[in-house]
């Protein structure tokens, strides 16, 4: 599950290939968008809200309907990509057949490898996809108060799972989320109401996410250091970092939670 540092970054490297340029060209390889040509079209910008991608295009005048602001939505779910190119380099990030999108400019291409939830929509739309998303960590809107406003409106829920829901709070993947609960003794199992500091489990979640902004390797310890950039994510196991107990791990579908019995005692 991507997290949302990792779309951010994602949406910076679209914003640097892209942002200002007319299309030269564009390829659409799922049905719902093959008869699209943004040929002409100017890219605006790139932004993320929580995990969802919005590259904000400019049609031409004589494109009318909708109006001429239209707003490219993707998602990366657990396994999307999107990688810029130089125009004659080889695509050599990812299998050819999982190409959904590839959008040219005259100084970049943009390739979008397994992209989920591709829609191109009125930009005055957008809140049809993403209004139902909680404050994002990264945006430039981030409130605190209303993350945990929403969190404790469900107050039976398990923290772990609140967390992850993006309706809450919009950014948290299962890294940072087993991090987060780590690092302030909680287990994710604890139901929310009986979480001790929700401000501070909120604060310190955008704190990790926005300390990976820019990089693409994900810490919360501090180290950039292979094997060492975690507490309990993807450790089980290994030994406890502050107490030497075997990191647990246990999978829900597609949740997985590592945790330490013995820093995180359930209530
Ligand atoms: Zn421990």
């Amino acid at each position: 599950m991507p997290e949302g540092d990792t779309v951010w970054n994602t949406a910076r490297v679209l914003q640097r290939a892209l942002a200002g340029a007319r299309l030269t060209g564009s390829d659409f390889r799922v049905p719902q968008l093959a008869a699209t040509d943004l040929t002409g079209w100017t890219v605006r910008e790139s932004a993320s809200r929580g995990k969802h991608l919005l590259l904000r295009l400019t049609a031409p005048p004589d494109e009318g309907n909708g109006g001429r602001d239209w707003t490219l939505h993707s998602h990366l779910r657990m396994d999307g990509a999107w990688r810029a190119y130089a125009p004659g380099d080889r695509w050599a990030a990812r299998p050819a057949h999982l190409i959904r999108v590839v959008l040219r400019s005259p100084g970049a291409v943009a390739v979008g490898y397994h992209l989920h939830e591709l829609a191109l929509i009125p930009t005055a739309e957008e809140e049809s996809l993403v209004g139902h998303l909680g404050p994002d960590l990264l945006g430039p809107d981030w409130d605190p108060d209303e993350a945990v406003r929403r969190l404790a409106a469900r107050p039976d829920e398990t923290i772990g799972e609140a967390l992850l829901d993006q309706r809450n709070l919009a950014g948290v993947g299962n890294l940072y989320k087993c991090e987060v609960l780590f690092l302030r003794g909680v287990s994710p199992w604890t139901p929310v109401r009986a979480v001790p500091d929700l401000a501070g489990t909120v604060g310190l979640a955008q704190r990790l996410l926005a300390a990976n902004r820019g990089r693409w390797t994900q810490s919360t310890t501090g180290s950039l250091h292979r094997g060492q950039t975690s507490y309990v994510y993807g450790r089980r196991a290994q030994p406890c970092r502050r107490c030497g107990t075997a990191i647990r791990k246990e999978e829900l579908g597609e949740r997985v939670t590592y945790w330490c019995p013995a820093c995180q005692p359930d209530r």
